[in-house]
């Protein structure tokens, strides 16, 4: 009985110090050393740059290392898909194609097109993926150096409509030849989406993908607790404008400061307000928090259009929050939904 005893208090004691040397290495190093994190910066994907993260568990670092080539490969195959700078995408073959015919389309663009339309119900036709024309038109301009006149812009307005498109099981038809669809503004959310999905498959404990900045995460971060993301300040400033933790959530940020062209001496916005056929020019950045990185992206991009108006759009219980800065470097304003400080790191 008395040797028994020893044994267990060997044990008990060998026990403690194990304990203590698992808590010790995750307090030196701060991640969870019983996990392990591989990450992964795959080249070339949507004309930015993708950092992708995977976390699992410590004897599955193999899982892990697929799990972030399947990411890597979804987000290429949505790319293949929907880009306007590929002239096989299903998109550039749907815009070359005439009217009265359906054009046969794999079920991610369906899916695709019926977010953007969703997206156009919701917003009062601020979120628009049939302007196509008109982004067309700006990028001429740019090209020229020459603002276009108003003739044009209402021309190109009037080309390309939702009224015009119908889009089915299957596929898509054009009513009249001019139609012309972008995803230029929802579908590298899509891609961020699918590519969350394959890791998840692929049996990740938790997970970031980061696609030129917009992002989801789920389950656990490389610490075990929630992701830390920072929002880029819209002027250029080294320090984050916001500091979000999330966990199971996608955060897009939309902003003229990224993408824009230059006429004359001015700058223009890379996006459109469907309703002047205008570039934006109201709001340096939007953030957008939403429950997948589609939804996120979709309503950055319209609130670029509708700026703080847009705000009381958001549907009450959908998870969504934003925050727009309004202004400029010297004088901005900063607009949230109530529960977007929610995610805000004191
Ligand atoms: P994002 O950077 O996500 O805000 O997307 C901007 C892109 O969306 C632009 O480069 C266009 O391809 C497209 N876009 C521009 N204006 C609109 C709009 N009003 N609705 C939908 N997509 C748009
Ligand atoms: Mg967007």
């Amino acid at each position: 009985m008395k040797k028994h005893r020893g044994t267990i208090l060997l044990l008990l004691v060998l026990c403690g110090i194990v304990a203590l040397v698992v808590v010790g290495l995750w307090k030196i190093q701060g991640d969870n050393p019983l996990v392990v994190v591989i990450r992964h910066h795959p080249k070339g994907i949507m004309d930015t740059e993708t950092n992708l993260t995977a976390v699992v568990d410590i004897d599955r670092r193999r899982e892990g290392e697929v799990a972030v080539k399947d990411a890597e490969q979804a987000l290429r195959d949505v790319e293949a898909l929907m880009s306007r700078y590929i002239d096989r995408s299903e998109v550039s073959l749907f815009n070359a194609a005439a009217a009265g015919q359906v054009v046969p389309l794999s079920p991610d663009v369906i899916e695709v097109l019926l977010a953007g339309k969703k997206l156009h119900e919701k917003t009062d036709g601020a979120f628009d993926i049939t302007i196509r024309p008109l982004i067309d038109l700006w990028k001429k301009a740019a090209r020229e150096n020459k603002l276009p006149d108003e003739d044009a812009i209402l021309a190109a307005r009037e080309e390309s409509n939702w009224s015009q498109l119908d889009v089915f099981n299957d596929g898509a038809m054009k009513r009249v030849d001019t139609v012309s669809i972008d995803l230029g503004g929802i579908a590298k959310g899509y891609g961020i989406d699918q590519a969350v999905a394959a890791m998840q498959e692929d049996g990740c404990r938790g997970g970031l993908v980061d696609v030129g900045g917009d992002i989801r995460c789920f389950g656990l971060s490389p610490r075990g607790d929630a992701w830390q993301i920072d929002v880029r300040d819209p002027f250029g400033r080294d320090e984050p404008i916001a500091k979000l933790r999330l966990t199971d959530a996608a955060v897009c940020t939309s902003g003229n400061y990224q993408r824009f062209s230059k006429i004359g001496d001015k700058h223009y916005s890379h996006i459109i307000d469907p309703r002047t056929g205008w570039p934006v020019d109201i709001a340096p950045s939007v953030t957008v928090i939403a429950p997948t990185a589609t939804e996120a992206d979709g309503w950055a991009t319209a609130l670029s259009v509708l700026a703080h108006d847009g705000l009381r759009l958001i549907p009450p219980g959908s998870g969504i929050e934003a925050m727009l800065v309004i202004g400029t470097p010297e004088k901005y304003t900063i607009h949230k939904t109530p529960g977007f400080d929610r995610y805000v790191l004191k």
